[in-house]
């Protein structure tokens, strides 16, 4: 039976459409295009000043204006909590503030116009499990709280060398780019070491950072005056088998063998970890930490870049050792890859000779892994993954620090998940002395007060050891200056004090002194 349906006259038959659906878009700037590149000014920042001033002489080689960004500061903090969102990790708000300050500036003199025409951020880009793969959406975000939504934001992605000419030709990422940006990170890197192992010891207070300040300027010429190679395959022979770099380093060696150390005074040996911005920086970012714990009578051990970039070669080695790789030639793509990371590290410690080896060495990454392994798996990516855990253990064992300060970032995943697994390790081995120390910016007295709570059962180690080797040797700290005034090649912070077992650089100089100098008791 059909029913009747009857339609009332009175409906009001205009019901307006939907508005149209917006979908989202991720972030994409405008184009940079070639003819713009010499009015233009790159900016970059997220390392050490001596790093960020190598970077700018491979860039200036290439012609690209080129600027790092401030040092990071207190007030970028609060400029970037005010722009982004409130769960952001404390690198990322620092840093977002940190070019949001620098725009503001530059607003005021030239105008939203002409800043978004004359400046342009790069970054490195990056997938992943933590917000490092996002930092470019949390720029973007505060850029449009400023009203700068022009302005232009370029990702360098970490694994490809040729990335070819980026959105509108302005900048060409080709190899010659990637491994001048490569080699000034090594070099700021073993530099870096030299400054951090000498001035603990230094006999004229300030005289290494003077020094410092003049090599750096140094290698910036370096890199700036670098010889034209190619795009290709001769640039790659080139920095690969020249001694263009080993020279300019052993150069920097002879200004550094100027500096004049007492390798007897005491000094707790820390090694740095913790999350890759945090742990790289100088500065208020990390309360100024380093520069706290050489107050506090440490030898601090710096992390190197280089380790985070022969880290990023280990996932796709492992990729293809397992063939979970969608090469035809997994085989052979492995062994070019092995062969890769052994010419990486034999450039590193190149550089670290060239330093007279004071330089630490990279630690091995397989060694990392299996360390970490019981408590840590491998395959969980994001931040520094298993090396964290892999780090500490690795101190640890080969007594190359009295105690590891870990710097974890307010709000950081993978930090947060490193400091669960370390509270099995430190079951294992409740003597290893570990400071985790959450870094918000601005909670300074009570991070520094945690970490000077382990520092002191570290300090305390450092003397004991000392006094170990003195009465094991019978020799005296007036002893050993007399014999310095015989052989003033001791007191040059380029002489090298190998490694005799202990973690402290002046027990393992005493130890030095009496089984390989023959320096023996009156
Ligand atoms: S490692 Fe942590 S602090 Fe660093 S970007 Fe990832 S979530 Fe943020």
């Amino acid at each position: 039976m059909g029913q009747l349906v009857t339609i009332d006259s009175n409906l009001d038959t205009n019901i307006s459409a939907p508005p149209p659906v917006k979908h989202y878009q991720a972030y994409r700037p405008r184009p940079f295009t070639r003819a713009e590149r010499e009015t233009t000014t790159l900016l970059f920042g997220g390392l050490t000043w001596k790093h960020e001033r190598l970077m700018q002489g491979a860039l200036h080689n290439l012609k690209y204006n080129a600027e790092p960004l401030p040092n990071i500061a207190r007030e970028d903090l609060d400029a970037g909590k005010e722009l982004i969102d409130v769960g952001a990790c404390c690198p990322t708000i620092f840093t977002t503030g940190n070019l949001v300050n620098y725009l503001k500036k530059k607003v005021d003199v030239y105008g939203k116009e002409e800043t978004n025409k004359k400046y342009i951020y790069l970054t490195a880009g990056a997938c992943g499990p933590c917000r490092f793969g996002q930092y470019h959406e949390s720029y973007s975000m505060a850029l449009d709280g400023l009203g700068l939504r022009d302005f232009r934001l370029f990702l360098l992605a970490q694994d490809e060398l040729d990335q070819g000419e980026t959105g509108g030709g302005g900048l060409d990422i080709n190899v010659s780019l990637s491994l001048g940006l490569i080699w000034s990170i090594l070099c700021g890197d073993v530099i870096t070491d030299l400054e951090y192992a000498t001035r603990p010891y230094e006999v004229n207070p300030g005289q290494t950072d003077a020094v410092l300040k003049d090599c750096v300027e140094y290698m910036y010429a370096v890199f700036n005056d670098r010889p034209d190679h190619g795009k290709k395959l001769g640039s790659v022979a080139w920095h690969l088998y020249t001694n263009y770099f080993t020279n300019a380093l052993k150069e920097v060696r002879k200004k550094w063998d100027t500096i004049e150390v007492d390798r007897t005074r005491v000094k707790a040996r820390v090694k740095i970890t913790g999350e890759f911005w945090l742990q790289t920086h100088e500065g208020e970012g990390n309360y100024n930490i380093k520069k706290w714990l050489e107050a506090e009578d440490s030898e601090v051990v710096p992390p190197p870049v280089a380790v985070w970039l022969h880290y990023l070669m280990h996932p796709i080695m492992r990729q293809m050792e397992k063939r979970h790789s969608t090469s035809k030639h997994p085989k052979r793509d492995e062994l070019i890859l092995k062969a890769v990371e052994r010419l990486y590290v034999a450039t590193y410690n190149r550089f670290r000779k060239a330093l007279g080896s004071i330089p630490n060495e990279l630690p091995d990454q397989v060694e990392l892994r299996d360390l970490a392994e019981p408590y840590y798996h491998f395959e969980l990516r994001g931040g520094e993954g298993h090396m964290l855990i892999g780090k500490a253990l690795y101190y640890y064992h080969h007594k190359k620090a009295h105690m590891i300060c870990e710097l974890s970032p307010y709000s950081c995943m993978p930090n947060t998940m490193s400091i669960g697994s370390m509270a099995n390790v430190i079951g294992k081995y409740p003597d290893l002395l570990y400071a985790p120390i959450e870094v918000k910016g601005d909670a300074e007295v009570h991070a520094l007060s945690r970490c000077q709570m382990i520092l002191t059962e570290a300090k305390k180690r450092a003397q004991s050891e000392f006094e170990e080797v003195l009465t094991k040797t019978g020799l005296t700290v007036e002893a050993i200056h007399e014999y310095e005034k015989r052989h003033p090649e001791l007191r040059r912070a380029t002489y090298k004090v190998p490694h005799k077992g202990y973690s402290g650089t002046s027990a393992n100089y005493v130890l030095h002194l009496a089984q390989d100098r023959g320096l023996a008791r009156a």
